[in-house]
């Protein structure tokens, strides 16, 4: 058995960056920005009135001040003509500032009859322009890599880059087995369940951004093993789901060692989730991940999660970690790292009760996940422990 630190270290060896890809804007939220983008533009691009109000000159803004308004600055509608002393013109947000003007009077600070304003007795401070530039210049970079959030999206479209490079988005195979399993919607059998694993672990990559592809569920026997396996030709990570500890019907290892796998590790000292392999198999990356539900989703967690970062290029880490306050003891822990599902709320963390590797309940009503380190001793309300955010 390896540390789970150590089994990360070698997939991060079996995976890299994938290649770049051009998406239109509209597809690129969720996917990984690969290349610095450079705003194509400035924005504002002129001065614009940050408020409804007045354009005049600074140095005529006083108490009682007259102006004749001689026209107006829409959003879209600059004005084209110059203001000149004692004049003023009618602008509104996000209008240019015109020629002449540095100064904009809101309109709560002006008294209009006809076409001549007087400003009022208090007027609010600042000019209420926003100088051209002042969210972005040309040329102000995008670094990647970053993923792209909906606010990454909206400042792309503002400086107008309409192509955005991103990492080619994983195509990640699963591949359930077990002659017990049938999918969603079939009617089992009386010694049958319906395979869970396969839809949690393709939701969780569908929100990192990856691609599932569910494969035809693998019976307990090498030769579906191998037929679904070679399904998964194409693929840039094939994931099996049980089969993967030592029984009669535990094919993975021996079917994908026929296969031509070069098998790096086997068993990893963690709980849930003892059983994991992972290895090459004809030149694709593949991971055995165990079957107990819950134990599939932690490793979705612990491993497929930071693998899926490392191959959109965003760097080789664990997930992170942060450290809260219990809020409920613990008892010791035994002698592999334990995952404890648990619920976070504004005073701490507890766990989320029965920790049977089984129970998709009770992980369904947890957010997070404590990390109990090997032999740790028993915990008391208020000591602090590592957390990973579900
Ligand atoms: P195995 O590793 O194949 O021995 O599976 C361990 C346990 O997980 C057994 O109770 C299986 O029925 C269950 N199991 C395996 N694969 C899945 C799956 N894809 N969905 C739900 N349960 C599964
Ligand atoms: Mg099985």
């Amino acid at each position: 058995m390896i540390p789970v630190a150590q089994a990360l270290d070698h997939l991060f060896a079996f995976v890299g960056p994938l290649p770049v890809e051009t998406v239109p804007l509209r597809r690129a939220h969720g996917r990984v920005l690969a290349e610095t983008v450079l705003a194509q533009r400035t924005q504002p691009p002129f001065a614009a009135s940050a408020m409804d109000g007045y354009a005049v000159k600074s140095a005529e803004v006083e108490t009682d001040a007259l102006f004749k308004v001689i026209g107006e600055s829409a959003a879209g509608h600059g004005f084209a003509g110059t203001v000149g002393a004692g004049q003023a013109v009618r602008i509104f947000t996000g209008a240019p500032v015109p020629q002449g003007a540095d100064f904009v009077v809101i309109q709560e600070d002006v008294t209009r009859r006809g076409d001549l304003i007087t400003l009022n007795h208090n007027l609010s401070s600042g000019n209420n322009i926003r100088p051209a530039g002042t969210d972005f210049t040309a040329g102000t970079p995008m670094p990647a890599p970053r993923r792209l959030s909906a606010g990454d999206v909206a400042l792309l479209a503002a400086m107008n880059v309409a192509r955005v490079p991103v990492t080619r988005a994983p195509v990640v195979a699963l591949i359930s087995t077990g002659d017990e399993l049938v999918m969603p919607g079939e009617t089992p059998g009386d010694d049958q369940i319906i395979v869970s694993n396969t839809f949690g672990l393709a939701a969780l990559l569908e929100d990192l951004g990856a691609v599932p592809r569910i494969l035809p569920i693998a019976r307990d026997t090498k030769a579906a093993l191998r037929q679904v396996l070679t399904l998964a030709a194409g693929a840039d990570l094939i994931v099996t789901i049980g089969g993967a500890s030592v029984g009669d019907h535990d094919l993975v290892a021996d079917v994908a060692a026929e296969m031509g796998m070069q098998q790096s590790f086997y068993k990893v000292a963690m709980r849930p989730g003892k059983p994991l392999m992972a290895g090459m198999l004809a030149g694709v990356p593949m991971i055995g991940l165990p079957g107990n539900p819950v134990s599939a989703m932690v490793c979705g967690t612990v491993f497929l999660t930071p693998v899926i970062r490392a191959m959109q290029g965003l760097g080789e880490a664990p997930a992170p970690r942060l450290q809260m306050p219990l809020t409920a003891p613990l008892e010791a822990n035994g002698p592999r790292e334990h995952y404890m599902r648990a619920v976070v709320d504004a005073q701490g963390v507890a766990d989320a009760g029965r920790q049977d590797s089984s129970l998709l309940s009770v992980l369904a009503t947890a957010n997070a996940l404590i990390v109990r380190p090997p032999d740790d001793p028993a915990r008391d309300v208020g000591d602090l422990v590592d957390v990973i955010d579900l």
